[in-house]
């Protein structure tokens, strides 16, 4: 097998996938060989557990289309996805999650969209099997939440899974942002972008990642600080919301005070306002918090990923 440069590079970050890695391969190799195009497929082991980078070795000793490189860690799949895209050799690059519920079929209408000249073809869902209602309507809800108050134009219902031209890559290679935010990212490279529908398909097997809340609410606060400051204005609104409302209140008072002095009684009221513009100032706090955090994570400049092995790659 020559090294040369492959057309596509097909990326798939893996963390914990033992189980669906093999089945991985067979279903892209099969679609992949069966267009004219050459390919290669990445496969970015995030600090998995369990036997994923043996397999890796194990598919690229059989076949050097297998690409693969392992971190020292888990660093999560927003780095294994960047760790990837500086890897990937091809003119066109597909991200697609390692689970399968990124039909491979999907791949040919996207590159046969790249050909008609499109640098960004995503994958847009149509429907979603598998999943609970707890995950659809939150996910729902975040879309809705990010169009609002964000300037980039994210595109509803997508999610990974989608292909890019290599300067749109390049692009991305040159946004040397933590905290990264890939679905914001590409819509804000520009460039021309359209989609293709397909079914999300359950996992094929294992677990899924994201579905504690923790995670997926880690995920919503990048997305939205990267792309919007409408939470640190938000401050600045209360902030006069509740100065019109102290006028309404002072006066309110005075009024009581001169007209009906038993009126205004115990500290009920006292308290109430104290506890409610404490909880206003803690949470602006935080949201300033979650900036600042954000800036110290960009002054420190640590690497986004680090690498442990390789395999097939050239550096
Ligand atoms: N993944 C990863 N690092 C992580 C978590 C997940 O690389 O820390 C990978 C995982 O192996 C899979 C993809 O990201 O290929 C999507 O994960 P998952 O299927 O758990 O998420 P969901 O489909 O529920 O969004
Ligand atoms: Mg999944």
């Amino acid at each position: 097998m020559t090294d040369t440069k492959p057309t596509i590079t097909i990326i798939a970050p893996v963390y914990n996938e033992e189980p669906v890695l093999p089945e991985l391969y067979k279903r892209i190799s099969a679609i992949m060989d069966a267009t004219d195009d050459t390919w290669e497929l990445l496969l970015v082991d995030d600090g998995s557990h369990d036997r994923s980078a043996e397999i890796i070795a194990e598919l690229h000793a059989n076949d050097l289309r297998v690409k693969g490189l392992s971190f020292s860690r888990n660093f999560g799949f927003q780095e294994a996805v960047t760790a990837g895209l500086d890897h990937a050799l091809g003119d066109a690059v597909v991200l697609t999650d390692a689970d399968l519920q990124d039909p491979p079929e999907v791949i040919p209408e996207m590159i046969a969209k790249w050909r008609e000249g499109y640098d960004v073809v995503y994958g847009v869902r149509e429907s979603r099997e598998g999943e609970t209602w707890f995950k659809l309507v939150t996910a729902k809800l975040f879309y809705r939440l990010i169009h609002r108050i964000t300037s980039v134009n994210i595109p509803l219902d997508t999610g990974d899974f989608r292909l890019m031209d290599r300067r749109v890559v390049n692009s991305l290679r040159s946004m040397g942002e933590r905290n990264r935010f890939l679905r914001g990212m590409v819509p804000w490279v520009g460039f021309r972008q359209t989609g293709v529908t397909f079914v999300r398909a359950p996992r094929f097997a294992g677990e899924a990642k994201y579905n504690s809340f923790r995670r997926m609410f880690k995920f919503a606060m990048n997305a939205i600080t990267s792309f919007s400051y409408v939470p640190l204005q938000l401050a600045t609104y209360l902030g006069f919301v509740m100065a019109a409302i102290s006028g309404v209140a002072i006066l309110a008072v005075i009024l009581l005070r001169l007209f009906a002095p038993h009126e205004l009684t115990g500290q009920a009221t006292t308290l109430v306002a104290v506890l409610f513009l404490g909880g206003v100032q803690l949470i602006s706090l935080g949201i300033i918090g979650e900036y600042l955090g954000r800036i110290y994570d960009e002054v420190k400049g640590r690497p986004l990923y680090l690498i442990d092995k390789t395999w097939g790659i050239r550096k």
